[in-house]
């Protein structure tokens, strides 16, 4: 019986199994064109400076509208495009786009984009990054490049050296989705960030959980005693806001002061992030 039933569940996902991976065959073939064919978009999200009042930084997510599927979400192309080696071309695209909106930001306003594991062990990175901030006039230390714990898993010393000669630029990095990944703290001593993202799943949880409070804490306490920014990511509401803001946190970013939105719509975010702190509002802004 075991067997005529494993017969029959095999039969039943062997197609279903092949319809996804056709599914994602073709999601290759399109993501190879997206970057020839302008299909890529960045998108933007505030980060506020909670000692100032004052958004401080938009960060750089990317969006791809697929011709027939929409967008898709970069929690879905990419690691497809790592895994096909088009992350360098793309992340290359990312960061020379984000210098050049950023240049017209008003003054002080800076810009964080993310980075691949991968980009890291491209040599072109630091004449990327380079060429990018002469081509825009953008100041190195308007820019800020947020990684991973992942991406320094290996820890080498070329990953190291790479870092520090990105950091001498002036360029600031950030340690983003901080507590998910492994071996947080020895990252902290053999790299000097200039600010650790505490991840959104604390911040969600901080309301009802205390050891999620006791983390943040302990977290923005950490960051202090070391010279470094700590942003809380994920904030939804005006009660989290004041929650992080009292815990320590220096900035904070999430639906609160705004979803992820094209470059247009940077008057309108900095409109809404100063309602926001003048205490008008207090919902996530809905999706749009
Ligand atoms: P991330 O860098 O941690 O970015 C934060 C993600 O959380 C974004 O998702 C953002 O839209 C979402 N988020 C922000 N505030 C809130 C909130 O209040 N509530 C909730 N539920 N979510 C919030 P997104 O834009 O889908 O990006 C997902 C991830 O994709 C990013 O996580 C980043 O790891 C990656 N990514 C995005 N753009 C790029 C890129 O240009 N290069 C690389 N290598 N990775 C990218
Ligand atoms: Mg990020
Ligand atoms: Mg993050
Ligand atoms: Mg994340």
């Amino acid at each position: 019986r075991a067997k005529a039933e494993g017969r029959r569940t095999y039969r039943f996902f062997e197609p279903e199994m092949d319809a996804r991976m056709q599914a994602r065959r073709f999601l290759e073939l399109d993501l190879r064109e997206a970057l020839g064919r302008e299909q890529f978009e960045i998108y933007y999200q505030p980060l506020l400076n909670l000692d100032r009042g004052e958004v401080s930084c938009f960060e750089a997510l990317l969006r791809w509208h697929h011709p027939t599927r929409g967008i898709v979400s970069p929690v879905e192309f990419i690691p497809l495009a790592e895994e096909i080696g088009l992350i360098v071309p793309i992340g290359e695209w990312v960061i020379r786009q984000a210098c050049l909106d950023a240049a017209s930001w008003p003054e002080g306003i800076r810009v964080a984009v993310n980075l691949s594991p991968i980009q890291f062990r491209s040599a072109r990175l630091l004449s990327t990054i380079v060429g990018a901030l002469d081509a825009s006039g953008l100041p190195a230390s308007h820019l800020e490049l947020e990684i991973t714990e992942t991406a320094l898993l290996a820890n080498t010393q070329a990953t190291l050296t790479m870092l520090q000669q990105i950091h001498l630029l002036g360029v600031q990095i950030a340690m983003d989705d901080f507590g998910t990944g492994y071996s947080s703290l020895s990252y902290l001593r053999s790299f000097p960030f200039d600010k650790i993202k505490i991840d959104q799943s604390f911040v969600k949880d901080a309301e009802d959980v205390d050891s999620s409070v006791a983390i943040i804490r302990a977290v923005t306490s950490l960051g202090s005693s070391l010279g470094m920014q700590t942003t809380a990511e994920g904030v939804e509401t005006a009660e989290q806001l004041d929650r992080v803001r009292r815990e320590g946190c220096t900035e904070a970013q999430g639906f609160l002061l705004s979803r992820p939105l094209p470059a247009r719509d940077i008057p309108a975010m900095l409109e809404r992030a100063r309602a926001v702190v003048a205490g008008d509002i207090s919902e996530p802004a809905p999706e749009v």
